[in-house]
């Protein structure tokens, strides 16, 4: 059995952070700033009695947004091939940008399954402000902070229930 979940999204959208989150580890870097070289990291979430394994596809290069654009295609392409389920992370205190839409036009067009998260909802007004996602036209949009770990369960329960 393999059950494998990539984490995919634009610099700074709390992709690390939700993936020591969910995997309850600190081995994901967690940055304040964009533009650091890392590695892949792979962690195991077991939710309902389900296992599998959570990719953070987070790795990037610093410099301009075409080679920001190049990494993150990179990595959509890395989650692609390798995972039955794509997390989108999104960031709801900045909104839709144009890499947002260029990863969002890449997942339209694949058959793996997509869940968008709106993360940093750390509160009930960000709630409403992440209805915004809907526009990105992928299925559905679940609401967490990775940082208070509010919205996390319900994720992983859909995660679990479509892999
Ligand atoms: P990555 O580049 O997508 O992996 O993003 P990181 O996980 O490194 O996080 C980037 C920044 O966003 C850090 O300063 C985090 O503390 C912050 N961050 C991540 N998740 C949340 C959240 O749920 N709420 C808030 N307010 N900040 C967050
Ligand atoms: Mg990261």
């Amino acid at each position: 059995m393999s059950n494998i979940v990539a984490i995919v999204g634009r610099p700074n959208v709390g992709k690390s952070t939700l993936f020591n989150r969910l995997t309850e580890s600190r081995r994901a870097i967690v940055d304040d700033e964009s533009g650091v070289t890392r590695d892949r990291l792979y962690g195991k979430v077991l939710w309902n009695g389900v296992e599998f394994s959570l990719i953070d596809t987070g790795g990037y290069v610093s410099g301009s947004d075409d080679i920001f654009e190049e990494s993150i295609r990179e990595q959509v392409h890395v989650a692609i091939e390798e995972a039955d389920v794509i997390m989108f992370v999104v960031d709801v205190e900045s909104g839709i940008t144009d890499l947002d839409q260029s990863v969002a036009q890449m997942l339209r067009r694949v058959s793996k399954k997509v869940v968008v998260v709106a993360n940093k909802v750390d509160n009930h007004q960000r709630a409403l402000d992440a209805v915004e996602f809907y526009s990105l036209g992928l299925d559905e949009v679940y609401t967490v902070s990775s940082v208070n770990g509010s919205g996390t369960g319900d994720l992983l329960d859909a995660v679990v229930n479509i892999l």
